[in-house]
């Protein structure tokens, strides 16, 4: 085990109480935490008047950054983000703790917890991470959220999120291309199920039927979005995401349909299915189901549920008896209107 000098101070000594040079040493050392032993380095302190059996101590805020050592230990071995690569990330985007968390729509004081004592939620982390990765998020995000910050501080920051970004990146240049499709439906309308397109809500949404339901390939997963918008339609009269969807032969399409398979939750893998290639989807990590309402989780767990097992031949033929599409034809835009008529999920 590594035990080593870092330097001798002369302090007053609180073994001893005498002012005299002791030694600040660094060891490898174990500690209990949350029931799991992790490895740490800890700073301490040596006084060479004192019992060979106490001849240790550690100052308070010396502990505290011990301790702050043995959560990241923890943390890293949890698959998690350490403190500061938290504070990376902010300072990455130039934020303060409050503002980070304001970014993502969290508690004031939520990223300052994750940096000191609190060990974060795996569906914190990965927003963390997501937003590090694609700044496009990261400027959803602001925007979302726009209301958190001064006008000032919001442009600011806004240049800043943007120097971030990779313009040339696969990412950035679909999300261009999906608001430029949309730009014609921003007016809230029957086709659009009177929402404006909702990008951060669509990823999230895609990123939770990614982890929650099996056999999900591109035509299952647009026809989860159709049932999700038109039952959240029903319910409360508007979308969920703001998509806008067109009559096609294997039901409701959206617009912008393989542009909304780069978002960041999601992953298109390729899957050798008897002679032929498969696109199935699958999650890149947890989602943070927090942005949805206690509405919007009913009707995407009463959606994952019915159709959990479904293959995409039967969800195209339950969707094919739905007035929503027996009332529309070839290439025509679907209004949300005949959502009324959704036969039931149960
Ligand atoms: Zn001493």
């Amino acid at each position: 085990m590594k035990d080593r000098l870092i330097e001798s101070i002369e302090l007053n000594c609180p073994l001893c109480g005498d002012t005299h040079r002791v030694e600040k040493r660094l060891r490898e050392t174990q500690a209990l935490f949350k029931g799991e032993i992790v490895d740490y380095e800890e700073v301490y302190f040596l006084c060479d008047r004192a019992d060979d059996e106490e001849n240790e101590f550690v100052p308070a805020k010396v502990m505290d950054s011990n301790l702050l050592k043995v959560r990241d230990s923890y943390r890293i071995a949890k698959g998690l983000l350490a403190s500061y690569e938290i504070a990376e990330i902010r300072s990455y985007y130039r934020l303060t703790q409050s503002e980070f968390a304001a970014m993502l729509g969290w508690g004031e004081v939520t990223v300052t917890r994750y940096e000191s004592k609190t060990i974060q939620d795996e569906t914190y982390d990965s927003l963390m991470r997501m937003v590090r990765e694609n700044s496009m998020l990261a400027l959803e995000y602001l925007d979302k959220h726009r209301e958190r910050f001064t006008d000032k501080r919001y442009s600011e920051i806004r240049q800043t999120v943007k120097n971030r970004l990779d313009v040339s990146s696969p990412m950035y240049l679909k999300m261009q291309e999906i608001k430029s499709m949309y730009t014609k439906f921003e007016e809230a309308s029957d086709y659009n199920g009177f929402k404006s397109l909702d990008i951060e809500k669509l990823t999230t949404i895609m990123g939770y039927y990614a982890s929650e339901v099996n056999h999900l390939y591109k035509v299952k997963m647009m026809k989860l979005l159709w049932y999700t918008d038109a039952l959240y339609y029903k319910r409360y009269g508007k979308s969920m995401t703001g998509l806008v969807y067109v009559h096609m032969t294997y039901g409701a399409l959206p617009i912008g349909f393989n542009e909304i398979l780069s978002v960041p939750t999601i992953q298109v893998v390729e899957e050798m299915m008897y002679e032929d290639i498969g696109y199935k989807i699958v999650p890149t990590s947890k989602v943070d189901e927090s942005i949805f309402s206690k509405e919007e989780l009913s009707v995407l767990e009463l959606v994952a549920g019915k159709f959990k097992n479904y293959r995409s031949k039967q969800i195209v033929d339950y969707m094919h008896e739905e007035k929503a599409y027996i009332e529309t034809s070839d290439h025509e835009l679907i209004p949300f209107s005949l959502a009324r008529e959704l036969k039931e999920l149960s």
